[in-house]
């Protein structure tokens, strides 16, 4: 786990054949109101549980755990993170915590191949993402965690409940997997997911002052050249309808 700036920490993702995501622990270390953003692919969660540890931080500093979207390269290793922080809250935006408390696992999965796939590998029993959700995020509140303000933006495209993290006044966005570094940007082809919506998405980004992007996967970027998400949106404009 590194410290990207104050109250902002970064643990990186450990990709197998199926990637794992990356995740942020925000707060300011004495606020006693941390949150995770993420979690991670199955079997993912111990190490990241240790990152944590090893940095000196406190489990009982965790308040809650925020999903920038369930696919399940994010939300895998949520029971095994939470069996170490049972108190902490689990916040979702609306569209997929109801998909998450049907136990409706069509988003998590984002293909039917691929879920047969991964339930075989990972002896994984049908319902076994369904979750009671704390809180349901709309897009659009204004969070006021752990000694700092956090924007939540309602980003859909890449699943129909991502969300994007947005602290002002830093100036750090935390998008999930809308938008990356090099150009890249999120798959728009799974369950829920909207070429279209997803330009949209990207045009509310890029109206927003960035300087640090913490993406769900590949490398984080701290001095982000001006106009960089609004340039990845024109690149990819074409596709996205
Ligand atoms: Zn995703
Ligand atoms: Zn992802």
């Amino acid at each position: 786990m590194t410290q990207v700036t104050e109250g902002v920490y970064f643990i990186q993702g450990q990709d197998e054949m199926i990637p794992d995501s990356h995740i942020y622990v925000v707060g300011k270390p004495d606020s006693q109101d941390l949150s995770i953003i993420d979690a991670g692919l199955m079997g993912k969660g111990s190490y990241k549980i240790q990152s944590i540890l090893n940095m000196g931080i406190e489990l009982k500093a965790i308040a809650r755990i925020i999903m920038t979207h369930t696919h399940l390269d994010h939300i895998g290793c949520l029971a095994e993170i939470r069996e170490q922080i049972p108190w902490a809250e689990l916040w979702v935006h609306d569209t997929e915590a109801d998909l998450l408390e049907k136990g409706d696992e069509r988003t998590v999965y984002g293909m039917e191949m691929f879920q047969n796939m991964c339930m075989m590998q990972y002896s994984l029993k049908p319902g076994a993402f369904t979750f009671y959700v704390d809180r349901r995020l709309q897009g659009g509140e204004s969070l006021d965690i752990g000694g700092m303000t956090w924007e939540v933006l309602h980003i859909p495209g890449h699943s129909p409940g991502s969300i994007g993290l947005y602290n002002r006044m830093e100036k750090i966005l935390i998008p999930g997997d809308v938008v990356y570094a090099d150009y890249a940007i999120g798959r728009f082809d799974l369950h829920g997911a909207n070429g279209s919506e997803l330009k949209n998405s990207l045009l509310q980004l890029a109206k927003l002052d960035v300087n640090i992007l913490l993406p769900g996967h590949n490398r984080i970027v701290t001095e982000l050249p001006a106009g960089y998400i609004a340039e990845t949106a024109k690149q990819w404009a074409p596709y996205l309808t």
